[in-house]
């Protein structure tokens, strides 16, 4: 198969052998650019297509992670025009979720199969610790390796203050100064663009994603990278395409729905964000220290000689407690729709017995 514009997608070996491993006769694989209530803008052979999941792949979905998200490798076939029928998505290397979909369990992804994540924040008045900590927290669960992008540092007095203090709460994570707006700073964030690797950008409104993203592009995407694509209703509206290649052959991934950090589970990102506390953890006399006054507590010896800040603790319990809740919600939510599903197939048991054997029979 000539995988030329996939290649330039992000299109690898281990990709292609997950694509042979499910696609049947006449089958294309593609990567999601756009997503948009629903329907989708994809990268294949034959350039940027719309697409929708099929009859079945909607019947059949459990779950709301499994449809489709921008960054996606999905397995297709051609429909009518050029529109084109989605039947598989590919197991993905990383994927980053978001409050669900409301009629279904589960998170919504917003973006998959990212490599590196910049988690940006702005260093005037919207620079907040603790919530740059949930996002290192959610990028370690994520599966992608984390980068912090310090922006506007034009309007801070203090910037090597800043990054002493980032560097306590994220420790063993890369930290850049930018002031994206003057260009300055920008090209520290060349060399992670590497040929293949998918780059996303994570952070509040307004800290300077879309500057950042045109900054490194050499292009305003607005004017260049509109992709039209028709709605439902048949009426077309326009669309920034989520997904870009850089010059270098990386793929930039700015996705207004990964704006948001509210819902999440990060089990898995806790050890990697608090491993400065787990560090001291290990010391503790009892392997299940609570490090609330048991005798020989090693992390509230280093809080109280000042080894390990107070906060850091409050953080990794609040964390924790929220992510445990979280979990709770998504296994309470799944089981629900595992008993529908029973439900549904008793019912359906019991109504073909009726009609076999009479109103009596069980
Ligand atoms: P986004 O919502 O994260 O995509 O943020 P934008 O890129 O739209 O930027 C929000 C605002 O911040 C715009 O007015 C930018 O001009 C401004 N901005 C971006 N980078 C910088 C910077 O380095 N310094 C200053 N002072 N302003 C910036
Ligand atoms: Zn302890």
């Amino acid at each position: 198969m000539i995988v030329e514009a996939l290649t330039r997608h992000g299109w690898d070996s281990r990709v292609a052998k997950q694509f042979e491993a499910i696609a049947t006769d006449g089958q294309q694989p593609g990567r999601v650019l756009i997503e948009h209530r629903g329907s989708y803008v994809v990268a294949t052979e034959a350039g940027d297509i719309s697409a929708s999941v099929s009859g079945r792949f909607r019947h059949e979905a459990a779950a709301a992670e499994e449809f489709p998200a921008v960054g996606d490798w999905v397995v297709m076939s051609e429909s009518h025009e050029k529109t084109a029928i989605i039947h598989a998505v590919l197991p993905r290397s990383s994927q980053f979720v978001r409050s669900g979909r409301g009629d279904m369990p589960g998170a919504q992804v917003v973006a998959a199969n990212v490599d590196l994540v910049l988690l940006v924040t702005g260093l005037d008045h919207d620079f907040n610790l603790r919530r740059l900590e949930r996002y290192v927290t959610l990028a370690w669960s994520s599966g992608a390796e984390p980068v912090i992008v310090l922006n506007k540092a034009d309007l801070c007095e203090d910037v090597a203050e800043r990054v002493a203090e980032v560097n306590g709460i994220a420790p063993g994570v890369p930290v850049r100064v930018l002031s994206a707006r003057d260009g300055v700073g920008i090209d520290s964030l060349r060399p992670l663009l590497e040929e293949g690797k998918t780059v996303a950008l994570i952070g509040s409104s307004g800290v300077g994603k879309s500057t950042i993203v045109n900054a490194l592009l050499g292009w305003e995407r607005q004017q260049i990278g509109e992709v039209r694509e028709s709605d439902q209703r048949g009426r077309h509206t326009t669309t920034v395409r989520e997904l870009m290649v850089t010059d270098s052959g990386a793929l930039l991934i700015d996705n207004p729905g990964m704006r948001s950090v509210g819902m999440w589970d990060a089990d898995e990102g806790m050890a990697d964000a608090f491993a400065d506390v787990d560090a001291f953890a290990v010391e503790c006399r009892f392997s299940d220290c609570a490090h609330e006054g048991e005798p020989g507590c090693a992390v509230l010896a280093a809080i109280a000689d000042g080894r390990l800040p107070l906060a850091r603790l409050e953080s990794q319990r609040k964390l924790g407690r929220e992510s445990a809740a979280q979990v709770r919600r998504q296994d309470a939510a799944l089981r629900a729709t595992e008993r529908k599903r029973w439900k549904t197939i008793h019912k359906s048991v019991r109504n073909h017995m009726r009609i076999k054997y009479g109103p009596d029979a069980r």
